[in-house]
């Protein structure tokens, strides 16, 4: 995709600083990270979010962060680290082109769990809880 951003660091055409590349993935550091050692591991090729990405791609891209994550922790001394895709826009995704977040994290940081992420938490009764479980085995 001509005017991707990624797509275009993956060609060459935006420099980036790459911690690792494969046939299927590119992995680099954010340029505007949260911590030392934020990278970004992405698919070469151009899908918008998981949905699309086909399956043999997702594997590449889980193999590489399952890889990288200690690699990046060690590389900066991190404890943690939060390993998190923005999946669509209502998520916060600013860039769509699919990309796994490494962010080191450090007892100190300030940062919060996944569990942060939303301010009014739902409460869901059994039965709704039933239905949810039901219709996500139907779909997957
Ligand atoms: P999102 O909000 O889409 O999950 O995250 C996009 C990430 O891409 C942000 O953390 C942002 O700093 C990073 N980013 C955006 N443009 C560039 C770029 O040109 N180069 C690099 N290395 N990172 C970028
Ligand atoms: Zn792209």
């Amino acid at each position: 995709m001509d005017n991707c951003i990624f797509c275009q660091i993956v060609a060459g055409d935006i420099p980036s600083r790459t911690v690792y590349e494969d046939d299927d993935v590119l992995a680099f550091l954010d340029v505007n990270p949260l911590a030392p050692g934020h990278t970004l591991v992405i698919p070469k090729d151009h899908h918008e979010t998981l949905t699309e990405l086909p399956e043999d791609e997702g594997d590449a891209v889980f193999s590489a962060l399952h890889r990288l994550a200690p690699a990046v922790e060690v590389a900066v001394d991190a404890p943690a680290s939060t390993v998190a895709f923005n999946n669509g826009e209502a998520a916060g995704q600013e860039v769509p082109h699919v990309h796994g977040h490494i962010v080191p994290r450090f007892d100190d940081d300030g940062g919060r769990p996944i569990h942060a992420l939303v301010s009014d938490q739902p409460e869901l009764h059994d039965d709704e809880l039933d239905d949810i479980a039901a219709a996500i085995a139907e779909e997957r």
